[in-house]
């Protein structure tokens, strides 16, 4: 069980608004967070990641306190370790498909599942940019679900894929998160993106 509960200040939202969230999710659970562009979607992954602190609030995982503002606890990222997609992918120009996978799992077996789940069996030795956007987009979530995470993290994950392409990919990925038991956090500002994926929903509005 994940819990949560925080208060963040973003700065230049028409003026001044707080994230203000309270939420909890199951172990194992999937849940889709929806909200306009600007009401903290990102900032809220980027919190439970420990990539950005709030300024009140709590995290806690199972027993373990990941964020505790009033005892001053903070774990930090690599100790949280969350599978995380970022919305620009975050991909290293200078590595290819395989050495992205390599950097985060020795396990070369559970690489080339993942390349075939991905459509990226053919494209191990090609870098970034030449990759379609799809692509890179794929190669972002297998590297993130890669480290075999408890907690994965995704910013409008499916934004550059075709509807085919994600019908095909979202049941490959839901069999590895029931393999791996893995929490899911989906954002979209886009309801649309995410049909066809059965999960809980949540939504953030701007306060
Ligand atoms: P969304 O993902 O819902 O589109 P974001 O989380 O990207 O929204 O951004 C929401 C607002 O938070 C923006 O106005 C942005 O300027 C602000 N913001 C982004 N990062 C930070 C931060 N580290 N601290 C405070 N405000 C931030």
């Amino acid at each position: 069980m994940i819990s949560i509960d925080i208060e963040k200040k973003l700065k230049a939202y028409k003026g001044e608004q707080v994230l203000k969230i309270a939420a909890q999710f199951a172990n194992g659970s999937i849940t889709k967070i929806y909200g306009p562009s600007g009401a903290g979607k990102s900032t809220f992954l980027k919190i439970i990641a420990g990539l950005i602190d709030p300024e009140h609030g709590k995290i806690s995982v199972d027993n373990l306190v990941w964020l505790d503002t009033a005892t001053k606890v903070s774990l930090s990222p690599q100790k949280r370790k969350v599978g995380f997609v970022f919305q620009n992918y975050a991909l290293f120009p200078n590595m290819t498909v395989q050495q992205h996978l390599e950097y985060v799992s020795d396990d070369a077996q559970w690489i080339n599942q993942l390349l075939v789940i991905g459509k990226l069996e053919t494209f191990t030795s090609h870098k970034p940019e030449y990759l379609s956007g799809g692509q890179q987009q794929r190669l972002a979530i297998l590297r993130a679900i890669a480290i075999r995470p408890k907690l994965m993290l995704m910013d409008e994950p499916f934004s550059a894929l075709d509807p085919k392409m994600k019908s095909e990919l979202i049941p490959g990925l839901k069999s590895l998160w029931d393999e791996l038991g893995t929490t899911v956090l989906i954002v979209s500002h886009n309801p649309q993106e995410l049909e066809g994926l059965t999960a809980s929903e949540m939504e953030i509005n701007p306060m």
